[in-house]
């Protein structure tokens, strides 16, 4: 194979491995664009379930407190029957006292269920709304998530497409080089690297001016003393490409 020819695709499989680890680099990150919201979504749920908990909790203290009234309301009847009954002054009193400390209780423990009861529907309110909240965020994560499961597909075939491509572009390099490549790009991040004016732009060094006219002849494939990354001068291989990928401008419309 030619020199530059070995060049062009030793470019091509650089540019591959770039695409590729792009689309990489995009399908691992994807799914993570989501977390904050998964985070929210965690806090206001463990809000939530706080909430119902403490909420459970006061409807059961209010039960027992409603069972203990309806318990008192029954001894009272018993203390009134007892009232009634009452055969001398002393009965009497002390039935009366009795009478008397029942419906107290009963009037005081009445009030301290009314108040829980009313803090019960507000707290009941809340949790209504929060709920609402919370299914609203649910929702919204979830049609992320059905969005982002497309975007991610579609990233995926680009990425297969781009495997393709790079493997394609490694086959055509040849073996003395394929090993030279990947030891450059796993050390540098990348091994082909062109020359403009004499500066190698992977590590910004003029080269020796004898190197630079070797390049020139486009004979054999040399590296940068500095960097050791593969070299060509820009201007020879690049300037020489096939320029189809350009449009071609309007052709002046003619006149009617
Ligand atoms: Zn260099």
């Amino acid at each position: 194979m030619l020199v530059r020819e070995q060049l062009e695709v030793l470019l091509q499989l650089q540019t591959s491995d770039v695409k590729v680890r792009e689309l990489e680099g995009a399908v691992t990150q994807l799914p993570a664009k989501l977390d904050p919201l998964r985070r929210d979504l965690a806090k206001l749920t463990t809000m939530l379930d706080a909430e119902k908990a403490k909420l459970a909790e006061t409807e059961a203290w209010r039960k027992t407190q409603q069972d203990l009234i309806d318990r008192e309301r029954e001894s009272l009847k018993a203390a009134q029957h007892k009232f009634q009954q009452s055969k001398n002054s002393k009965e009497y009193g002390a039935a009366s006292r009795e009478v008397d400390n029942k419906r107290k209780s009963i009037t005081d423990r009445d009030a301290e269920l009314k108040k829980v009861s009313e803090a019960f529907v507000t707290s009941t309110a809340q949790l209504e709304s929060r709920e609402k909240d919370v299914s609203g965020v649910r929702s919204e994560l979830e049609s992320n998530e059905a969005g982002q499961k497309d975007q991610l597909d579609g990233l995926k075939a680009q990425l297969a497409a781009a495997i393709a491509e790079r493997d394609a572009a490694r086959a055509k390099v040849d073996k003395q080089w394929l090993k030279t490549y990947d030891t450059l790009t796993s050390k540098k991040g990348y091994a082909v690297a062109p020359v403009i004016k004499g500066v190698c732009q992977g590590c910004h060094m003029a080269l020796p001016p004898q190197l630079n006219n070797i390049l020139a002849r486009m004979e054999s494939i040399e590296t940068c003393p500095r960097c050791a990354r593969l070299v060509y001068r820009k201007e020879l291989l690049e300037g020489a490409q096939p320029v189809t990928a350009n449009p071609t401008p309007d052709a002046p419309k003619p006149e009617s």
